[in-house]
């Protein structure tokens, strides 16, 4: 996938209500790539949480609701606990999840699930799944 940036894209509104939703600074972010190289989920995903943090430092609110990056994010808190400017960056993924809950896209929809995959998955995981990813 290819990042396009341009003035047209960029919102301080995004930005701000970003940092509201996961109480983080992304200003903060220094784009050291720590958080990236500590991700299990990397391989899954359109875009690392470096290049995701970049992307919310400059409010690319529409290229943001595009990616599945937060979607993949299991919250498994390495980045954050190694991210040396103190961000919480499970938080931020979680508030790109919730905005784009809000907007009505929902790309976990347990009806869809077959009755195999459903069977297989252990019922503490989906529960835990189905509360992270859907509320
Ligand atoms: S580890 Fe922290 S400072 Fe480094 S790129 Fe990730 S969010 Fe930014
Ligand atoms: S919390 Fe999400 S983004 Fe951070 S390391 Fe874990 S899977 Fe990756």
């Amino acid at each position: 996938m290819t990042l396009k940036m341009n003035a047209g894209t960029q919102s301080l509104e995004s930005i701000q209500k970003l940092n509201e939703l996961s109480g983080e600074n992304v200003k903060l972010c220094m784009q050291c790539a720590t958080c990236s190289g500590m991700c299990p989920m990397t391989a899954e995903m359109d875009y690392g949480p470096r290049r995701v943090m970049h992307m919310a430092q400059f409010g690319l609110k529409k290229q943001l609701a595009e990616i599945n990056t937060y979607w993949k994010c299991a919250s498994c808190h390495a980045c954050t606990v190694k991210c040396p400017r103190g961000i919480d960056i499970a938080k931020v993924m979680e508030a790109l999840r919730q905005q784009s809950l809000r907007t009505g896209q929902n790309k976990v929809e347990p009806s869809q699930m077959s009755a195999e995959t459903i069977a297989d998955l252990p019922q503490i995981a989906m529960v835990a799944g189905f509360r992270k990813l859907t509320s």
